[in-house]
């Protein structure tokens, strides 16, 4: 199930990490989504480390080498998660669907957590989830079925010509799926304008703005 392999790992940990029960997990925190169709919400989050997609704009390139983040449990997460009102989960990354996330889900749940994934749709789909959010990257394509099962496709805009790779995506995804430009936060300021120009030429788009920076909240 997961592509990842982690160097230094025991035969157990190894086994461990395959099925899920143990992730390397960057950081958890309790805050709001700033983001996308949950933008507002309260949500604990969990950053996944380990990456291989690449974008060069990435701000959270600390997260790629998933081998210098703690492997932890599922239980663990779940304990940390026991210290705040959290009634919603984000799993993000890094690429949370290098791992099995099935068993991480299965607990969650019992918990009437509900859990929203972002993706980059680059992996196979594991564990399941309320709301999917693939955020594809054109330097590695996201795979077919998980565009088809993302309900909303949210594209990062660095430059022009990620407006012809936001409508691209928008051909695989279903019909409900809400669509959103997210200007990348470095280019922010050239890209604001262009973002709401095409917006308003192509209104099946909606902005979705990293309100979280905007307020100072993790
Ligand atoms: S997919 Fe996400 S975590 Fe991976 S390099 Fe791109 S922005 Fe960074």
């Amino acid at each position: 199930m997961t592509n990842c392999k982690l160097s230094n790992l025991t035969d157990e940990q190894q086994k461990l990490l395959e099925a899920g029960q143990l992730l390397p997990v960057m950081e958890m925190f309790y805050s709001i989504q700033g983001e996308g169709y949950n933008t507002g919400k309260a949500a604990f989050f969990m950053r996944i480390g380990g990456c291989d997609v690449g974008c060069h704009w990435c701000d959270v390139k600390e997260a790629w080498d998933a081998s210098v983040h703690p492997l932890t449990t599922v239980d663990q997460i779940l304990e940390n998660l026991g210290n705040y009102a959290a009634k919603s989960v984000v799993i993000t990354g890094g690429e949370p669907l290098m791992y099995n996330l099935e068993p991480l889900c299965q607990a969650l749940k019992k918990e009437n957590i509900r859990i929203f994934l972002e993706t980059s749709g680059t992996c196979p789909l594991s564990g399941s989830f309320d709301w999917i959010c693939v955020s594809p990257k054109s330097q590695q394509s996201p795979r077919k079925e998980m565009l088809q099962l993302a309900d909303e496709l949210k594209v990062i805009v660095y430059d022009e010509t990620d407006f012809a790779w936001a409508e691209k995506n928008t051909t695989l995804v279903k019909q409900q799926c809400r669509l959103y430009l997210q200007p990348e936060w470095s280019r922010s300021k050239t890209m604001m304008p262009r973002v709401v120009e095409y917006i308003l030429k192509n209104p099946k788009w909606m902005i979705s703005l990293q309100s979280h920076k905007y307020i100072n909240i993790p």
